[in-house]
């Protein structure tokens, strides 16, 4: 058996909330308890929502709530290379393809569509780009239009064969490769994007159980078509809870009275947190302060 490694991964884009507290503590936990690694990942390829004083305020929330990653913290700003390098080899086996329409565009397709792809959080992009020849995409780039790049979840598909994942909370899942559609790879702007940078530093950190909320579920069966295509081990996955306030609303950084750092100003100790994360209710309420 492998050693256990998790991470916990977060956009510098905000303060930590409880919601972040419970993800850091499940994955810490689950390493710890066997003697593994927690490691510490900042998704920060997105750098119009980056701050950067939000790096070293999430470490200390972490060493202030006990959670101890094993250095160095990963950023993945660092390693873009790492992403081109496996965005070209999906290329190369024909995975990959540029798109070049705008969300409006999309938008406009998608009302015009008598039978539009919808996935769990509505509709999906309907395959425009995909149909491009060879010849329309050289026009377009001589004419200086600038490429995303979308998966054609299909044909990975079909070239991947029947997959599947194993979460440790909600058993084994048969993948759905179109469950998401053709998703963004990388986009225009930053030249990658989540699904394809997650995937390739999972593979890179040697994480073996992937810990996350389970609104991510779904991202999965793209995550594990990737891992397919670039030959990457399959990892355990453990999709849990969303803490919610009192709502039954799940936390967010509008939520400012329960980030960590509001808490902190209020008095709140390490173990009171992490005790009140502990008897979180079954679907994940924690009272508010
Ligand atoms: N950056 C993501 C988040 O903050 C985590 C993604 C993942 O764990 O795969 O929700």
């Amino acid at each position: 058996m492998s050693r256990t490694i998790t991470r916990f991964a977060p956009s510098p884009t905000g303060q930590l909330h409880l919601g972040h507290a419970f993800a850091a503590k499940v994955a810490h936990d689950l390493a710890l308890g066997s003697d593994g690694s927690f490691l510490l990942r900042f998704e920060d390829i997105d750098h119009t929502r980056v701050r950067t004083e939000y790096y070293d305020a999430i470490e200390d929330d972490l060493r202030w709530l006990g959670l101890d990653w094993q250095p160095p913290a990963l950023r993945q700003s660092a390693r873009t290379h790492a992403y081109a390098t496996a965005l070209e080899t999906l290329r190369e086996i024909g995975v990959a393809y540029p798109c070049f329409c705008t969300r409006r565009e999309i938008e406009e397709e998608v009302a015009r569509m008598t039978s539009a792809p919808h996935g769990p959080e509505g509709a999906l992009y309907p395959g425009t780009c995909r149909k491009l020849t060879a010849d329309e995409i050289a026009a377009r780039l001589q004419q200086g239009a600038q490429a995303a790049w979308r998966l054609d979840a299909t044909r990975a598909s079909s070239l991947a064969g029947a997959l599947t994942f194993n979460d440790l909370q909600h058993g084994i899942h048969r993948v759905d490769a179109t469950l998401l559609g053709d998703v963004i790879l990388a986009r225009r702007d930053i030249g990658t994007a989540y699904h394809l940078a997650v995937v390739v530093d999972d593979a890179f950190q040697q994480v073996t159980h992937v810990t996350r909320g389970e609104d991510l579920l779904p991202s999965t069966h793209v995550h594990r078509l990737l891992q397919a295509m670039l030959g990457y081990p399959e990892p355990l996955y453990l999709h849990h809870r969303l803490v919610t306030d009192e709502n039954g609303v799940r936390l967010a950084k509008r939520h400012d009275a329960l980030s960590l750092r509001s808490l902190r100003e209020q008095g709140a100790r390490p173990s009171e947190l992490l005790s009140r994360l502990a008897i979180l209710t079954p679907t994940g309420n924690v009272a508010a302060p």
